[in-house]
């Protein structure tokens, strides 16, 4: 059974998610599809930490969980893990990583075939991976630790009538 209080908590967080979810969609560096340069991705990678188009996320659905884990930004519920993952990550940095040997006069595919290809080459074989590059560890997180302190200072001043 939760209570209400637990149900509370579980909202917050998910709110939170979303809220840092929708800043990173508005950064810059997120702003175009990481593997099609497409506008305006609401799709993610979260395990690789990318922002992509609904078509690129459905070519990283078939590549299968082992390598991409994909959700949806706005429909899908999220861990801040999973958000933490696309924070540290993101579509600039990924570039550097997983396309640092790609070709100077590299034209992103854009018939849907050429683009799986592409992207299979780039995640799967990791053709054009910098070689030097290690993952990071991901840091603890815990978001429910401050939600559960922003919840405290609420109730207390709702109880002294502040
Ligand atoms: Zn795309």
């Amino acid at each position: 059974m939760s209570s209400r209080s637990e149900r509370d908590k579980a909202k917050q967080l998910q709110e939170k998610c979303q809220s840092v979810l929708n800043a990173l969609l508005r950064d810059e560096d997120n702003k175009y599809c990481v593997d099609c340069d497409s506008k305006g991705p609401r799709w993610a990678s979260w395990n690789i930490g990318v922002f992509l188009c609904i078509r690129c996320a459905g070519i990283h659905r078939n590549l299968g969980v082992h390598i991409s884990k994909v959700k949806s930004v706005n429909l899908d519920s999220w861990t801040p893990e999973q958000v933490v993952s696309l924070q540290q990550m993101g579509n600039s940095r990924a570039r550097a990583v997983y396309e640092a040997n790609l070709p100077d006069n590299f034209r992103r595919p854009q018939n849907d075939s050429s683009l799986e290809s592409f992207i299979r080459a780039k995640y799967e074989h990791k053709k054009y991976i910098a070689r030097e590059w290690v993952p990071p560890q991901l840091p603890k997180v815990d978001w429910e630790k401050e939600i559960e302190e922003e919840m405290e200072k609420q109730r207390r001043k709702k109880k002294t009538g502040e």
